[in-house]
C-alpha cells in the first residue's frame, strides 16, 4: 500500500501486532501507540478477563484509541474492519463501569440487533471476573424482559435506538449515571435512517456525556457534524485509500446480464463451502427468491433478513457461528460489525448501493488478519459502479482467476 505523505511522524506503525502491518493512521496530537494491555492503566480483574478471551497484544487501533477513552476523552475512532473497534468499546466500557453501583453508566448503540447483541455477548465475556453486568437491549425481544433486567440493575446497556428510547421513555431505563455514550457503526448512526432516534436518545442523557464514535468508514459529512455534540474529540482516522485490507483479495465476474449470476452463483458453490460464505443481495425479495431457487437446484443454504422474525434470526444467527450452516444468503443487515471468523468469503450478488456498504460488505471476511475474498458479480453496466469503488479506495479489483479456491 502507498505510504501517504500527511502522516502525523511517528504514528506509522509496522511492529504492532500480526494484522496491523503498514496500517497509517491520521491521529490528533499528543496520540502515542501503546504496545501492551498491561501498560493501558487496566484494571487487575479486566486484564485477566482480556487476557483469558485470548487477547496477548491490542491491535493498532486499540494500542491508539482504548486510552483517551478509558481517561474521559470524547473520540472518534476509525479503523479498518476486523482490527478490533468493537472488542475495543466491550474493554473500554469494561473499565469505565464502577460495578459497585448498579445504575446504567454506559450506552453503546449499534445499527442491528445481532450487533448490539454480539457487543453485549464480547462485554460478558471480557468483564467476567468484574462482574460486570451488561444487557442488550434490541428490538424484537420480549418487553418484560427488558424490564426485569434493567430493573435488576446493569451497568451497561447495548442496544439498538427504537428499544432503547422505549425503555428511557417507560423510565425503566434510568439515563442519570449514564457517563459514556458510544456509537458503534457511528456514520450507520448518525446517518438519515437513524438520526432522529439517536438525537431522541440523546436528549435524556447528563449533560456532562463522554462521546465515543467508531467506524471503519467515516465520510466527511459526518465528521463534519460531529462538532454539534463532542467536545475537542480525540480524532484517530484513517485515510480512504488505506481502508482496505492487503488481506482481502478483491474480484469481480463479468456476468453481463442478471439471468447469468444463478448459475455462476450455483458454479462457485463448492468454493463457497470450503469455509463459511456470506452472500448479499439487495433487497429482502431478493434473498429470498435466491434462497428458493438455491434449494430448488439441490444446494443447501441458509439466508437472513430483517422481514423474519428475531426467533428465526437468532436461529440462524446462531446456526451460523456455530459452523453448522456454511452459505447464508442475507441483505445489508449483515454488513456491519458481525463476526464470523470463518468466513473467508463475501460475495456481492448485487453490488452495494453505495461505497460505505461495500467496505463493510467484503469485511465480513479477513476477520483480524485472517484471509479472505470478496467477488463481485458485474452486470456490464456495473462496471462504471465497481470502478468507482476501485478508483475511490486505491485498490485493485481484478477479474477472478481460475484458483481463486487456493485464496480462500
Ligand atoms: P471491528 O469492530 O474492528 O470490525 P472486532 O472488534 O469485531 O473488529 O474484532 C474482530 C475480531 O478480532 C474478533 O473476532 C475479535 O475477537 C478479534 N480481536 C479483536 N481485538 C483483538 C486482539 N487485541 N487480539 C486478538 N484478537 C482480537
Ligand atoms: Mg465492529
Amino acid at each position: 500500500m502507498a505510504a501517504s505523505g500527511s502522516v502525523v511522524p511517528g504514528n506509522r506503525n509496522r511492529r504492532a501486532g500480526a494484522n496491523d502491518e503498514g496500517l497509517v493512521f491520521e491521529t490528533s496530537k499528543g496520540v502515542e501507540p501503546i504496545l501492551s494491555f498491561d501498560e493501558m492503566g487496566i484494571k487487575d480483574d479486566l486484564l485477566r478477563g482480556i487476557y483469558n478471551y485470548g487477547f496477548e497484544k491490542p491491535s493498532a487501533i486499540q494500542q491508539r484509541a482504548v486510552l483517551p477513552i478509558i481517561t474521559g476523552r470524547d473520540v472518534i475512532a476509525q479503523a479498518q474492519s476486523g482490527t478490533g473497534k468493537t472488542s475495543m468499546i466491550a474493554l473500554t466500557v469494561c473499565q469505565v463501569v464502577d460495578t459497585k453501583s448498579s445504575e446504567v453508566q454506559a450506552l453503546i448503540l449499534s445499527p442491528t440487533r445481532e450487533l448490539a447483541a454480539q457487543t453485549e455477548k464480547v462485554i460478558q465475556a471480557i468483564g467476567e471476573f468484574i462482574n460486570v453486568q451488561a444487557h442488550a437491549c434490541i428490538g424484537g425481544k420480549s418487553v418484560g424482559e427488558d424490564i426485569r433486567k434493567l430493573e435488576h440493575g446493569v451497568h451497561v446497556v447495548s442496544g439498538t435506538p427504537g428499544r432503547v428510547c422505549d425503555m428511557i421513555k417507560r423510565r425503566t431505563l434510568r439515563t442519570r449515571a449514564i457517563k459514556l455514550l458510544i456509537l458503534d457503526e457511528s456514520d450507520e448512526m448518525l446517518s438519515r435512517g437513524f438520526k432522529d432516534q439517536i438525537y431522541d436518545v440523546y436528549r435524556y442523557l447528563p449533560p456532562e456525556l463522554q462521546v465515543v464514535l467508531i467506524s471503519a468508514t467515516l465520510p466527511n459529512e459526518i465528521l463534519e457534524i460531529t462538532s454539534k455534540f463532542m467536545t475537542d474529540p480525540v480524532r484517530i482516522l484513517v485515510k480512504r485509500d488505506e481502508l482496505t485490507l492487503e488481506g482481502i483479495k478483491q474480484f469481480f465476474i463479468a456476468v453481463e446480464r442478471e439471468e447469468w449470476k444463478f448459475d455462476t452463483l450455483c458454479d462457485l458453490y463448492d468454493t463457497l463451502t470450503i469455509t463459511q460464505a456470506v452472500i448479499f443481495c439487495n433487497t429482502k425479495r431478493k434473498v429470498d427468491w435466491l434462497t428458493a431457487k438455491m434449494r430448488e437446484n439441490n444446494f443447501t443454504v441458509s439466508s437472513m433478513h430483517g422481514d423474519m422474525p428475531q426467533k428465526e434470526r437468532d436461529a440462524i444467527m446462531s446456526e451460523f457461528r456455530s459452523g453448522e450452516t456454511r452459505v447464508l444468503i442475507t441483505t445489508d443487515v449483515w454488513a456491519r460489525g458481525l463476526d464470523v471468523q470463518q468466513v473467508s468469503l463475501v460475495i456481492n450478488y448485487d453490488l452495494p448501493n453505495n461505497r460505505e456498504l461495500y467496505i463493510h460488505r467484503i469485511g465480513r471476511s479477513g476477520r483480524f488478519g485472517r484471509k479472505g475474498v470478496a467477488i463481485n458479480f458485474v452486470k456490464s453496466d456495473d462496471i462504471k459502479i465497481l470502478r468507482d469503488i476501485e478508483q475511490y479506495y486505491s485498490t485493485q479489483i481484478d477479474e477472478m482467476p481460475m484458483n481463486v479456491a487456493d485464496l480462500i
